[in-house]
């Protein structure tokens, strides 16, 4: 499989090249050449398969013959060791659970993967080894952290905000040791993003063979596409309509949602659901792509203003908006709303939603009221211990803290502070 960049000014590359590279050297995001359907027999008998047989299936194709057969599926066991359940929260209203997994954040699945493709490619390379760089806000650098803990030829640094994050979510961060680094750094997420955007972009770098560990990294967004085949899977039985409603920030999630349609999984219709970042709500009400600033919430894993996935969800449409507004649509809720949402599912369900999964909901239910006798899913992106400060206050509640968590609260942070560019670029030279 070839992949192009959506700059169109750069050449095409191999899977192995675009897992490598991250971005193109124009800048733009790659994104497949072909997209081919699977057989419909493959989701007619789609209950007869394991989960491992259902995602080497949707991911082939893109992999093509770089990694052998029997490595592509070790990677993905790999990968999906841990459980996506659905659970009924209300009467034909669902929530996928992506947060089973070692850092408790859907992130995992694709830090996972991505990983272990990395690894692969890297096993006879003795000389020089890729640095993965990545700019947390929070959940990001945990997943990353943990999903590229041990991999051979590929060192980890994370750049985090100091004060910024929770303390778990620093723990996650900065307590593993080996081949994962923590910079802590004396300013606010923009400054790490901005710090990692400069070293890419640094020719005194370019033996560094830096890449970004981000949803704009082929071999992070694409497995994403795994757990929207295994709801599909577990759901079938009642024929009815799949909508589905992906908390939204950077859109990797819900592009890669989109990728499996393409693919042929029966989903009736999309909800990116977003806090009050609302660049897309505002462009699918005017059709003007306005990005804004972002502002802070307490969903914050989606204080996004200018959403990294969306070109590519454009390039799936071939910009064509009434298509587009037939399969998807986007609302936004403030955290009023949010809090709202988290306290009324507890109250009639019982079933305790982070802040995330709460905005999932509420597009959800708005969508629900346009389409009869559908069931939908909203995904739960994360579990609500890594959102406590938020939970407990709102649902009224003390939270049990799981056993992933506990490993890392007695553990000792190890951080290398660090203030400025130069002392990023210092630390990559020596
Ligand atoms: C990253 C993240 C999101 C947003 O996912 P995108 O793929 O960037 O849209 C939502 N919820 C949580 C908890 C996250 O960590």
């Amino acid at each position: 499989m070839k992949y192009y960049s959506l700059n169109h000014n750069a050449p095409k590359v191999s899977f192995q090249e675009a897992v490598i590279q991250g971005l193109a050297s124009d800048k733009g995001l790659y994104f497949p050449e072909t997209i081919t359907p699977i057989n419909a027999d493959f989701f007619e008998t789609i209950e007869n398969l394991s989960n491992e047989e259902i995602s080497f299936e949707a991911i082939a194709q893109f992999v093509g013959d770089e990694i052998p057969t029997t490595i592509l599926k070790e990677i993905i066991a790999d990968t999906l060791c841990f459980d996506f359940p659905v659970v009924e929260v209300e009467k034909d209203i669902y929530s996928l659970e992506l947060f089973h997994g070692p850092t408790m954040a859907f992130k995992d699945v694709g830090a996972r993967f991505m990983s272990r493709c990395l690894g692969y490619f890297n096993k006879d390379n003795k000389e020089s080894k890729n640095t993965v760089l990545v700019a947390t806000s929070g959940d990001t650098g945990g997943a990353v952290a943990s999903g590229f803990l041990g991999v051979k030829g590929v060192e980890v640094i994370i750049l985090y905000p100091s004060g910024k994050v929770s303390d778990i979510q620093e723990r996650q961060l900065t307590t593993l040791g080996q081949n994962i680094t923590a910079l802590e750094v004396d300013g606010v997420f923009d400054d790490c993003q901005d710090m990692v955007k400069k070293a890419f972009l640094d020719s005194n770098l370019k033996d560094k063979n830096l890449t970004s560990a981000n949803s704009i990294n082929i071999a992070r967004w694409l497995p994403q596409m795994f757990y929207f085949f295994l709801a599909y899977k577990e759901l079938k039985k009642h024929n009815k309509p799949l909508i589905f409603s992906c908390p939204s920030g950077n859109f990797g999630n819900i592009c890669a949602g989109i990728i499996a349609k393409k693919l042929g999984l029966p989903i009736e219709h999309f909800v990116a659901s977003t806090n009050i970042n609302d660049t897309v709500p505002r462009f699918l009400e005017n059709g003007i792509y306005e990005p804004r600033a972002s502002k802070a919430t307490i969903s914050n894993a989606m204080d996004v203003g200018n959403p990294s996935n969306f070109i590519r969800i454009q390039e799936m449409y071939h910009n064509d908006l009434e298509k587009f507004e037939k399969d998807f649509s986007s609302y936004t809720f403030s955290d009023e709303e949010t809090l709202e949402a988290m306290k009324a599912i507890y109250k009639t369900s019982g079933y305790i939603a982070e802040p995330h999964g709460a905005v999932g909901y509420l597009g959800l239910k708005k969508e629900l009221a346009n389409h009869e006798d559908a069931i939908g899913i909203f995904l739960e992106t994360a579990h609500p211990i890594k959102f406590l400060d938020t939970v407990e206050p709102a649902l009224n509640i003390k939270l049990p803290i799981p056993s992933q968590i506990e490993s890392v609260l007695n553990k000792e942070k190890v951080s290398v502070k660090i203030k400025t560019y130069q002392d990023l670029k210092e630390f990559l030279i020596h």
